[in-house]
């Protein structure tokens, strides 16, 4: 028998399940991941809500990179939601519940028989990768002695804060009381005691109550965190060394892979290649989106001058109230500088039927920029007109902003998003972050300063850095290239 036969009887006897969160910015890092250990030859089932899954597959694009995946299988599941909900992430904690009341028993059958996804069966599931936030995948996994690695959508920084936040709960510093100075540094997580202060913490450390429904779901997906066999990181080992030298004293398995998205274009260039095919899919056709994409924005783009437009979003799941968004508005108008700006349906707690913009931004923003209710961001992000990014600072839209080389202003909401963007400002310097400060003023300093400030070059070359450093990374050869080899040689090994 030729040691090619037996990798391939190696190969079919693997399979992993790949259960991510179901929002967008979990959807898509993980679907990636899917994609590339499909690529590697194991069989791949990737468990969606019945939702996002059709969501998923109304997307052509979606539909054409499955179409060549054929070891790649998307199954479906309930998400326990009721008829009326709006399934946009306002309600993260009814997502939690319904996920624990009508998915965990689903997903125990599932991994318990054969986790397949046909009326002809499937080898059983011999690895789970589970999203983090998923917290009853590692019972089940453990129940039924599957092996599980987690997958966690976050920075490693945002990891690692997280980490000490029990310890702030017990000492009594968390919750932060009502008139506490949020300057104050927090001093306990290692390698940020000069920087990370109280307001860089996750906004439900707020809150005034330990028992915050946040709070006690956080605490326990830190006592999972060392459960897991492994933990897979959307993050590269040059954005992110220190935090990852101090998360692998806690879990020694630990895959920083991204950004995945680069990291799955190199991938299949390089397969492509030896397929003999003309290179590989364009960068434009890895979208992952879960609304339909308004590409009108590119025309628009293409018509504009060089670094002249400031692009703003704020993500999947973050809501603004009327006013704030009139703020920003204002900052945004003031700063004379154009703009792109997604409105996504629902950003808008208090708006009206139409998108909820305020009749007075709908009417003035003709003149200085566009609206649109969901972009294609890589892209827009790569275009030459765009000089500046107005983010929310999830962790993607971060990756994605670095990638491109873009200097941001970052106004986080809650999370990661505010230890993400401390880091944009005092550590990786590509960027501004104004957390707390949602006013006009501010707003239109901030997009000033990033554009054409005294800082403006500065956070323009760390951004370029930035850029030409995580290209290495997951270039062939490069540190996610190589920690991507060794996750899959070791899902191989706890499959056998
Ligand atoms: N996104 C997009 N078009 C938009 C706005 C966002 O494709 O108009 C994508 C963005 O590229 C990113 C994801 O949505 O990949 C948002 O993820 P992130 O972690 O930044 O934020 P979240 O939505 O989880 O708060």
């Amino acid at each position: 028998q030729s040691s090619r036969e037996t990798a391939a009887q190696v190969q079919a006897t693997i399979h992993v399940l790949i259960f991510p969160f179901p929002v967008q910015g979990h959807i898509t890092p993980m679907l990636k991941l899917a994609e590339l250990l499909s690529i590697s030859g194991m069989r791949v089932t990737f468990l969606s809500t019945h939702d996002n899954h059709r969501r998923l597959l109304s997307s052509a694009c979606v539909r054409a990179r499955l179409a060549r995946r054929p070891g790649l299988h998307l199954r479906s599941i309930p998400d326990g939601l009721s008829e009326d909900n709006p399934r946009d992430g306002s309600r993260l904690l009814e997502m939690i519940e319904g996920l624990d009341a009508a998915t965990l028993p689903l997903f125990r059958e599932i991994l318990a028989s054969s986790g397949g996804d046909g009326p002809e069966g499937a080898p059983p599931v011999t690895c789970v990768v589970a999203d983090g936030l998923i917290l009853f995948a590692v019972d089940v996994a453990e129940e039924l002695g599957i092996p599980i690695i987690n997958f966690r959508t976050s920075s490693a920084c945002s990891f690692l804060a997280y980490q000490r936040i029990p310890e702030l709960c017990e000492t009594g510093i968390i919750p932060f009381q009502d008139g506490c100075d949020l300057d104050k540094l927090v001093a306990c997580v290692p390698g940020m005691e000069n920087f990370l202060r109280r307001r860089d913490l996750p906004s439900f450390c707020r809150s005034n109550s330990v028992d915050d429904p946040y709070m006690r779901f956080l605490k326990g997906m830190i006592r999972n965190s060392t459960r897991y066999r492994g933990l897979v990181l959307n993050t590269s080992e040059f954005v992110e060394f220190a935090a990852l030298t101090q998360i692998r004293r806690l879990v020694p398995s630990t895959y920083p892979i991204g950004p995945l998205d680069g990291l799955l274009q190199t991938v299949e260039s390089l397969t492509s290649a030896v397929e003999g095919e003309a290179g590989g899919v364009p960068p434009s056709k890895y979208s992952t989106s879960l609304w339909q994409e308004d590409r009108t924005c590119i025309a628009w783009l293409d018509a504009s001058p060089p670094s002249s437009v400031v692009y703003v979003s704020f993500g999947s799941l973050a809501l603004l109230k009327g006013e704030q968004l009139l703020e920003l508005w204002h900052g945004l108008v003031n700063s004379g500088y154009h703009f792109l700006w997604v409105v996504r349906p629902g950003l808008v707690v208090d708006g009206g039927a139409d998108g909820g913009v305020p009749e007075e931004v709908a009417a003035g923003t003709e003149e200085r920029g566009l609206l649109v209710g969901w972009a294609p961001q890589q892209e827009v992000l790569a275009h030459p007109a765009v000089g500046c990014f107005l983010t929310h600072s999830g962790w993607n839209s971060t990756l994605e902003g670095m990638w491109a080389g873009v200097p941001m202003v970052c106004l986080p909401y809650f999370a990661d998003q505010p230890v993400n963007s401390r880091f944009v400002g005092e550590v990786w310097r590509n960027g501004a972050d104004i957390k707390d400060r949602c006013d006009r003023a501010t707003v239109e300093k901030a997009v000033r300063e990033v554009m054409a400030g005294e800082r403006g070059p500065e956070m323009r070359a760390a951004a370029a850095n930035l850029s030409e450093m995580v290209r290495e990374c997951v270039g062939e050869g490069g540190t996610s290239y190589k920690n991507l080899e060794r996750l899959i040689r070791d899902i191989r090994a706890m499959s056998l």
